[in-house]
């Protein structure tokens, strides 16, 4: 294959192009913001799921609490309304009298032993309540870092385009000038050859793989014609001779 010595240099220049755009990519795929986000978002989702399970919590104590006020309730009504017979006068029989004051007395206990539980379960319900309280404003916050992370990530990703579609512009206007066949072959050898398919010849070394050519090799290279594409022979890179060659 032969090209104009100009149009292989501007292949160099593509090709510095090329490795800047691969770069920003990279750039783009490997910002520590992705790991930051990552993070982020398994916590916010491992406290979105701490924070429902408290609120259930809280939920079931305070129909604890409302059931174990109902009882204490029951208990003294029905408490009152024997004391109140027992005041009325309507009871006389000394039996009925004794049932009746026995039945206020274990009342009276069973109304104690209810009220200890109201407090029982309102101490569990001041914590649960703590706890519902606690794991939202950690839940706000986790929603807090996350959004900065993501926000961080998007001017990042803001930038690294920008500077993208700047170098794309800078590479459209080299890839037009540049022979379609020894495009076809620099685009096959870069997909090949991780990202690199033009190489500098410089101090008798190819720029893509570093192997130095013996001085035979070198004065083979020197005696091709200048419109020649040549080829390093270690990585089969196209090489290029610049006016630094020393060729
Ligand atoms: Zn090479």
């Amino acid at each position: 294959m032969n090209a104009a010595p100009a149009d292989q240099i501007r292949l160099l220049d593509l090709q510095a192009i090329d490795s800047r755009l691969d770069q920003l990519a990279h750039r783009r795929r490997t910002l520590p913001e992705h790991a930051e986000i990552d993070k982020a978002a398994a916590d916010h989702t491992a406290l979105k799921d701490l924070v429902i399970a408290a609120q259930a919590q809280l939920g079931d104590t305070q129909r604890e609490q409302t059931k174990a006020e109902q009882d204490v309730e029951q208990v003294r009504t029905r408490a009152a309304r024997n004391q109140q017979r027992m005041d009325s006068g309507a009871v006389t029989s000394p039996k009925d009298l004794e049932n009746l004051q026995h039945e206020i007395g274990s009342l009276a206990k069973r109304q104690a032993d209810l009220e200890d539980v109201v407090l029982e379960v309102m101490e569990r319900l001041e914590s649960a309540e703590t706890r519902v309280t606690e794991l939202t404003a950690r839940l706000e916050h986790s929603t807090v870092v996350l959004k900065e992370a993501e926000g961080r990530r998007d001017a990042q990703f803001a930038e690294l385009d920008a500077d993208a579609e700047k170098v794309k512009r800078d590479r459209e206007a080299i890839a037009a000038v540049i022979p379609a066949d020894l495009m076809k072959l620099y685009l096959r050898l870069r997909e090949q050859q991780g990202g690199v398919g033009a190489a500098r010849l410089y101090q008798r070394r190819c720029e893509g793989c570093r192997t130095e050519f013996s001085i035979t090799e070198f004065n083979a290279i020197k005696a091709e014609p200048n419109d020649k594409v040549l080829r390093c022979e270690n990585c089969g890179r196209i090489l290029i001779r610049t006016g630094e060659s020393g060729v």
